[in-house]
């Protein structure tokens, strides 16, 4: 298996000739190591560059500066028949007028090695459970989204690979159906560990698949770590409120005798190491507001339930602030009342 390396790597896209527009800086000076056989998964919002990296990771794009490395061996020395890489898109990229069977065999028919793709097939079908079989003789406008990706998948792992990257492949499913494409590719990844990096916009399913996850904005990496890691210490303001199910609460207030005071509640301890007056903002997370008895009292502004959980988030106003509380779904809770 193979470690990927980004050094320093930065990618511009200059402006089209004769637009009024400045160039795009799509990844600025970005490093980061994904270890031989792990998944990272790469969030960030619309536009941050994520899509830019992974055709990096591929040496479908080269880095204006900075290098891309397998194994510590610069990709641009790697011919490209010996990169093994497995790439799934969103739109699956499959060849319209071949049947599922020749689209998968594609990589082991240009190497004359056609003989081995029954044994991949049938192993690739074991591991997932899908009726993979079922698929092989039709073409891809005879086939569902879901079952497009699942071929599309099936056709990145039936070649010796190094790395398998993806760009937000179970993007144009339906819920239902990616979560049952989420634990196939999972079942997959376990039992075919490949160095890969995943895209995607969903949360959960970063989680689900990756064993890190990288935050983006603007071409930059923010934070690299597991979700616990990003969800509980996470390095700054954008990655608190970019991680987690529900919008974070933030409240500005100061550092006295080295403990946090707001403007209406506070007495928090704080690093020792912050002087007096420094200003710093609290982040509570909305689970961690609870609705009770003998509490402080809000005005309830909006309510939105969240039926998955059994819960309900709520807005309230207090005390000139908004907060944000995660109560249980059958509270009786009010728009307009006081809680
Ligand atoms: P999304 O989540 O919406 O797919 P992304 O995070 O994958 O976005 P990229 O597609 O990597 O973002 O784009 C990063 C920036 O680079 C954007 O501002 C985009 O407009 C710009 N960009 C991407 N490809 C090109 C290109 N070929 N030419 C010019 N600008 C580009």
């Amino acid at each position: 298996m193979t470690t990927i390396t980004l050094e320093h790597i930065t990618k511009r896209f200059a402006p089209e000739v004769g637009s009024q527009t400045q160039g795009v800086i799509a990844v600025n000076n970005l490093s980061l190591k994904v270890a031989s056989g792990d998944v990272l998964a790469v969030l960030g919002p619309s536009g941050c560059g994520k899509s830019t990296l992974l055709r990096l990771a591929a040496g479908i794009l080269e880095p204006d500066s900075g290098a891309v490395l397998y194994d510590n061996i610069d990709l641009r020395d790697i011919p490209i028949r010996d990169r093994g890489i497995g790439m799934v898109f969103q739109e699956g990229a499959l060849i319209p007028h071949w049947e599922a069977r020749r689209n998968i065999g594609f990589f082991l028919r240009l190497r004359q090695r056609e003989q081995e793709i029954p044994e991949r097939l049938a192993r690739i079908a074991s591991i997932t459970g899908i009726g993979l079989d079922k698929l092989l003789d039709r073409r891809p406008p005879q086939l569902s989204g879901g079952e497009r990706q699942r071929v599309g998948i099936a056709r990145a792992l039936a070649r010796d690979l190094r790395v398998l990257l993806f760009d937000e492949p179970f993007a144009n499913l339906d819920a239902h159906y990616r979560a049952e494409a989420r634990i196939e590719l999972k079942r997959l990844l376990n039992a075919l560990p490949t160095t890969s990096i995943y895209v995607t916009h969903d949360q959960t399913e970063a989680v689900a698949l990756s064993h890190r996850i990288a935050v983006m904005r603007e071409g930059r990496l923010e934070q690299v770590g597991t979700y616990q890691q990003l969800y509980h210490s996470p390095v700054n303001i954008f990655v608190a409120s970019f991680i987690g199910p529900n919008p974070i609460n933030f409240f500005p207030g100061r550092v006295h005798n080295g403990r946090w005071y707001g403007e209406n509640f506070g007495d928090f301890p704080l690093r020792r190491d912050l002087p007096d007056g420094t200003r710093v903002t609290a982040g509570i997370r909305p689970e961690n507001v609870r609705l009770q008895p003998g509490g402080v009292y809000g005005v309830v502004d909006h309510i939105t339930p969240l039926l998955a959980e059994r819960s309900q988030l709520v807005s309230v106003h207090l005390a000139g602030e908004r907060w944000s509380l995660v109560a249980p779904l059958d509270q009786p809770v009010e728009i307009g009342s006081t809680i």
